[in-house]
């Protein structure tokens, strides 16, 4: 991505129920008016440009009795000769993660312009995620986005919702203050999203994928409030008793809308359950935890969930927190720690701006032996192995004070002492230059952080 720009623009915009799919069959359809200002018409049509169905043939000079008639023929030639109208553009949400509130469709410009709603839950407006159809193979559509916390300098778009690429450079005379996303489409459908998405499937995909295989369990951790199944993978092989393994706990996505992370997190786990000789020795050393997805239902429900009411699931690692995911999560790093068989707590976070990945490791400053000592060699690895396309510097990032509840600064205050903990902001965009389609620096990230978790563990100078 060439740029992206974060504003702190908050446009919350009244609370309203946005349609899910726009415009419905027998809803109100916008079209735009002869002026080229969309208006309503309540049966499809605007009164003003017929359908080539409906055209009505002129008479034909020809048309006399007793001669022969070639009307059919003549007709069908000045059919041939109309321009044919495109079919009008629509937009639709209706599927898990879905989340746009289309304001205009000018269907003359082939231009989309769209918010991202207002859940009553709150939150960052920072997710989107829509399905535009009637598209003409070969033509051109733009989306502007005109409201929003971060606007990405390339959106992403993908025809058949699996694989996915950026969309073009707009420019930047063009594009101005506005989130300007144009593509040319090759085909009648195309989704269109701020980052490729990472849904309950893709987890459940994982789950999947890595059933079977030597040295991982998959297992539940809890049902998340709207009842859907926070899932989790366990890497654990051969016969080193429990307490002579190294206890790693990773989880991503407590802000939903953080795609990068669950990303990170499932080439992590597709490199970890392979064969390659440092993976099979991590499964070997460590009793290891990774949770692709914690708040499962913002991911579903298209929210950005971040400061959603009345508080994230990062701000949940607290005395008594309130979300299932948290809690459980909770519950068993606290277990771990108890039994001295928590060494590591990574929480995976995403987007950082800069093209490269960070630490957030706020303790860090006033850290003391043994964390300091760990936490160090624990940098160093990451440096070493992190190169990228999302490069990692060594160093640790402190800014946030250490009242903040959030999971990252949990685990270097609320631990023993030998524990290195923190988060890792993964950047959305890949650095200049490298222009490798989506998620593919993310999951050569998350294999990466899996080699300097080994690199580390296997360090002889780790302190207990
Ligand atoms: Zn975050």
């Amino acid at each position: 991505m060439a740029s992206i720009a974060l504003t702190s623009r908050l446009d919350y915009l009244a609370t309203r129920k946005f349609p899910k799919e726009f415009p419905a069959p027998g809803r109100a359809r916008l079209r735009p008016s002869r002026g080229g200002t969309p208006r309503i018409s309540k049966n499809g049509s605007d009164g003003a440009s017929p359908s080539p169905t409906h055209l009505t043939i002129p008479r034909s000079p020809f048309d006399i009795p007793d001669m022969p008639r070639p009307f059919p023929l003549i007709a069908l030639a000045l059919l041939l000769a109309l321009p044919t109208r495109a079919a009008d553009l629509a937009v639709s949400t209706d599927f898990p993660g879905g989340a746009a509130q289309v304001t205009a469709i000018d269907q003359t410009a082939r231009l989309i312009t769209f918010k991202i709603p207002t859940p009553k839950q709150g939150g960052w407006q920072s997710w989107w995620y829509l399905k535009v159809s009637g598209i003409t193979p070969g033509e051109k559509v733009t989306l502007h986005l005109t409201n929003g916390v971060a606007h990405a300098g390339r959106a992403v778009y993908s025809t058949d919702g699996k694989s996915w690429k950026y969309t073009e450079i707009v420019t930047f005379e063009e594009k101005g203050k506005r989130a300007l996303y144009r593509q040319k489409i090759d085909a009648a459908e195309a989704y269109f999203a701020w980052y490729q998405p990472y849904l309950p499937e893709n987890a459940q995909q994982l789950i999947k994928d890595a059933t079977g295989k030597p040295g991982v369990e998959t297992f539940e951790l809890c049902k998340s409030e709207e009842g859907l199944p926070v899932v989790g993978l366990r890497f654990r092989e051969g016969d080193r008793p429990d307490d002579k393994r190294l206890g790693v706990w990773i989880h991503a996505r407590q802000h939903a809308w953080e795609t990068g992370g669950s990303w990170a997190a499932d080439g992590l786990a597709r490199w970890l359950m392979s064969d390659d000789a440092r993976a099979k020795n991590l499964r070997q050393i460590a009793d290891f935890t990774l949770i692709p997805i914690m708040d499962v239902d913002s991911v579903a429900g298209g929210r950005g969930g971040k400061d959603q009411k009345p508080h994230d699931h990062n701000r949940d690692w607290i005395d008594e927190p309130i979300w299932a995911a948290t809690k459980a999560a909770m519950a068993r790093v606290k277990a771990m720690d108890a039994a001295s068989r928590l060494d590591l707590f990574l929480d995976l976070h995403d987007p950082g701006w800069a093209g490269n990945i960070e630490f957030w490791c706020h303790l860090y400053p006033k850290m003391t032996d043994p964390r300091k000592h760990n936490t160090d060699l624990f940098l160093a690895a990451g440096k070493r192995e992190i190169t990228g396309p999302l490069a990692f510097n060594g160093k640790a990032v402190s800014k946030y004070a250490l009242t903040t509840p959030s999971s990252g600064i949990w685990a270097t205050l609320k631990t023993k002492e030998k524990v290195v903990g923190g988060t890792f902001e993964i950047g959305v965009a890949p650095p200049r230059g490298h222009d490798a389609d989506p998620p593919s620096h993310h999951l050569t990230c998350g294999k990466q952080i899996g080699l300097a978790v080994e690199a580390y563990l296997a360090d002889a100078t780790r302190k207990p």
